[in-house]
């Protein structure tokens, strides 16, 4: 085994019985370079005067126009040390760190490279900003984004709103804050709690928490590790999910972090754009249980405010309900939530048989929805409880001439920018398809007449019906390589969340 990831030993020093500190160098060698660095542009004999006297209104000034306490020692050929001694004497105020930290990436101060994670790259870290007025005022852009989050989206809350610790600071929680966490109720923190257990009864508790919470990989990895365990602990495992209730909460909780999961990163990317940001789309692979993921995380209380005004909860999937808003805004939010949890596919990739169905947790919001969907002219359809796992689903579905409407009703006049393409092209096939034979039936002569005809007019019946027994083929090959192309797993009917 490596010392290291990507490296066998100390680049230094060589050594490998002392552990790796970073950037492949031990904790001796690392604490060297470091002063090293704070040091080596000191030129002048260590001890002796300094050529200049640093006085109180210099250093304020420098200080106050972004210099570093490092930049200012450069410029005095004297120690960042020395600098902060002085400061402290003249009494003048220092940045917070995350005021620093923040003028420091927009100074594009921050970056590192690495042979292991970047090969012969420099990777400068950027400031990360969002439109924080985005979710202030109902556009139909806001509607859509917002409906994406109540499907996909989640909630993470930070138990220390000023970050005093240097793991809240690194957006990261400390084991002691995901149990308070998930004793409240944080699905998130449940599901990591699990996680580390791994085995057993306390792991198995805390998946079923997290399922019954809403969490989708919380569902897969609670019957994983099911099967590996006996009828009894299985029994037991339950028996503390259901005794246990959540804590209250506490006052200071503040929610700082929003993430969307998705399997594709396409949508992602246009949420990103809708609300001004430039955040990272992070991808972690295959993992155990748990599949590959493309997240989207906005770290912004004022951002994570709004959400949580507009009904965002952290236990979303089995809680929500569907927020008021104005009338003319409720089809965008719908194709937010369709984007997310609904689906559009064909039987047996027969362009005549095409279904447009909708998965919930939520008994509550899939009846608004339905009510919303009849408010918007489509027909009523009977909401069925689904029990294949433990915590029932509930879905409803369009199948043929409705998905039409329903493809108007989500998509007329809607810029690309504002829908996952995959599902609207879906929507389009079999509608374009429709609507244009639809044209040519009004054209169309009527086959069936009492009335003898020339031969000439029959053949042209036939060939006419020819010339669409080929187009429907040639629509539906094209259709069934692009059903292929996307998801290669399933060459049959296909449907997804
Ligand atoms: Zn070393």
């Amino acid at each position: 085994m490596n010392w290291a990831k990507g490296h066998e030993k100390c680049k230094s020093c060589g050594t490998t019985e002392h552990k790796h500190k970073a950037r492949g160098l031990c904790a001796s060698c690392y604490d060297a370079a470091t002063e090293k660095r704070q040091k080596s542009h000191v030129t002048r004999r260590m001890g002796s005067h300094l050529p200049i006297h640093i006085t109180k209104e210099d250093l304020e000034q420098k200080y106050n126009s972004g210099l570093s306490l490092n930049d200012i020692a450069r410029q005095y050929n004297c120690t960042r040390q020395y600098i902060y001694k002085l400061m402290a004497q003249y009494k003048i105020a220092r940045r917070t760190m995350s005021e620093a930290r923040s003028l420091a990436l927009q100074q594009g101060k921050i970056s590192y490279s690495s042979n292991v994670l970047s090969p012969g790259k420099t990777i400068t870290h950027e400031k990360r900003h969002v439109n924080e007025s985005f979710f202030k005022s109902w556009t139909p852009a806001m509607a859509w984004v917002l409906g994406a989050i109540y499907t996909d989206g989640c909630l993470t809350a930070s138990l220390r709103p000023r970050g005093q610790s240097k793991s809240a600071k690194l957006g990261k929680l400390r084991l002691r804050e995901q149990v308070v966490l998930a004793n409240h109720g944080d699905v998130t923190a449940q599901f990591y709690l699990a996680a580390m257990y791994k085995h057993g009864v306390q792991a198995l508790k805390w998946y079923i928490l997290a399922a019954e919470g809403g969490d989708e990989l919380a569902v897969v990895a609670r019957d994983e590790l099911s099967r590996k365990m006996t009828p009894d602990q299985i029994a037991d495992a339950r028996q503390r999910a259901r005794e246990w209730a959540p804590q209250e909460k506490q006052a200071d909780t503040v929610f700082r972090r929003f993430k969307i999961d998705q399997k594709e990163p396409e949508l992602l990317e246009k949420v990103r754009a809708q609300i001004g940001s430039n955040a990272l789309i992070r991808f972690r692979g295959k993992r155990g249980v748990a599949g590959a993921l493309h997240t989207l995380s906005i770290d912004n209380a004022t951002v994570c405010a709004d959400l949580r005004q507009l009904g965002v909860t952290p236990r979303k999937s089995l809680t929500i309900t569907f927020p008021p808003m104005p009338p003319h805004l409720v089809r965008h939010f719908i194709r937010g939530c369709w984007d997310g949890d609904g689906s559009v596919y064909w039987e047996g990739n027969d362009i005549y048989i095409v279904h447009a169905s909708y998965v919930s947790g939520s008994k509550d919001f899939i009846e608004q929805l339905m009510r919303h969907l009849v408010d918007l002219g489509l027909p009523d359809r009977t909401i069925y409880k689904s029990t294949r796992s433990k915590n029932p689903s509930y879905y409803f579905r369009y199948s043929g001439l409705p998905c039409i409407k329903l493809y108007h009703v989500l998509y007329d006049g809607v810029d690309e920018s504002m829908y996952l393409a995959r599902k609207h092209d879906r929507f389009k096939a079999f509608v374009g398809y429709y609507e244009r034979q639809g044209s040519q039936a009004q054209h169309r002569p009527r086959p069936v007449s009492y009335r003898p005809r020339p031969v000439s007019s029959v053949r042209s019946v036939k060939g006419r019906l020819q010339e669409i027994r080929a187009s429907k083929a040639a629509l539906i090959n094209e259709l069934k390589s692009y059903a292929h192309s996307k998801s290669p797993q399933s060459g049959m009917s296909e449907e997804e969340d």
